[in-house]
């Protein structure tokens, strides 16, 4: 029998939003350590944490308190060692590697505060990448223009559509938060990740990038979890938690 979850198209996962309303994500008694030389270093001590379809949840921490940790084992990007983590109800950090990474791919998007933008690549290039890998070759060049045709739209929702074909390096460094928040949502994912996207910007950068993550929450619904160490955007999403001493805790969430 197969399990429900492992199918080739990830159907079940995606059509399970026909199921009854309940946290679209949660991560549930997460324990987390690294080995450092002979000892293990503890850094999630008994996460809990949720979100709900169509949120903006923010996490704040100091620097080292196990965010981008979290934020991982959230996206499949890495595994607990203790804990379970379930999309729609169901756990998905315990199955095979090949459905991990489809689910990866498909249900979640990733933004870093570095951007990881390929070099050689144009923008519009770095933005259908993700298309590119996902595709068979020929699925790819069969759809070439739809895929192409989607990238220029996600640039264009990013403001950026006057940038087609310049490289990262032509970018300001805005610019290149849009290209990987263009590209992280290419494949449509249902929830977007983001480790400190407003980082490595000044302030009023940073600003328009929070203001640009604000808008896909609310216009697209798309959930959205940001790891940030800056209280004052924090405080913009729907819910802000803390994580301190390896744990979570609840903070007021703006209006
Ligand atoms: P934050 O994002 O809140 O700054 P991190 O999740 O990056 O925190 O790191 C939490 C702790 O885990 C830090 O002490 C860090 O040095 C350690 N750590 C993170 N990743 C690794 C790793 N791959 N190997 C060993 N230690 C790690
Ligand atoms: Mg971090």
């Amino acid at each position: 029998m197969s399990d429900p979850v492992v199918d080739e198209s990830c159907e079940t996962i995606l059509l399970s939003s026909a199921m009854p309303p309940h946290a679209q994500l949660v991560a549930t008694g997460i324990d987390k350590a690294y080995r450092k030389g002979d000892h293990q270093v503890p850094v999630l001590r008994g996460v809990d944490i949720s979100i709900d379809r169509g949120e903006f949840l923010s996490i704040v921490g100091q620097s080292g308190s196990g965010k981008s940790t979290l934020l991982h084992l959230m996206g499949l990007l890495d595994a607990p060692d203790l804990g379970e983590v379930l999309l729609d109800g169901q756990r998905i950090d315990d199955l095979p590697a090949r459905t991990r990474d489809q689910i990866r791919n498909r249900v979640f998007g990733f933004v870093f505060q570095f951007y990881h933008l390929m070099p050689e690549l144009t923008l519009v290039e770095n933005v259908v990448l993700p298309l590119m890998i996902r595709h068979s070759i020929w699925s790819y060049w069969k759809n070439c223009r739809s895929h192409i045709d989607r990238a220029k739209q996600l640039i264009d929702r990013v403001g950026l559509s006057h940038r087609l074909t310049h490289k990262p390096s032509e970018l300001s460094g805005g610019e290149m938060q849009r290209a990987a928040i263009a590209r992280a949502l290419v494949s449509q994912p249902q929830i977007l990740l983001a480790d400190e996207p407003t980082g490595n910007l000044d302030e009023k950068t940073g600003r328009e990038i929070m203001d640009l993550l604000k808008r896909l929450n609310t216009e697209e619904q798309l959930s959205i979890v940001m790891v940030t160490h800056d209280a004052q955007l924090a405080r913009e999403a729907t819910r802000t938690v803390r994580l301190t001493a390896g744990r979570v805790e609840a903070l007021a969430g703006a209006a």
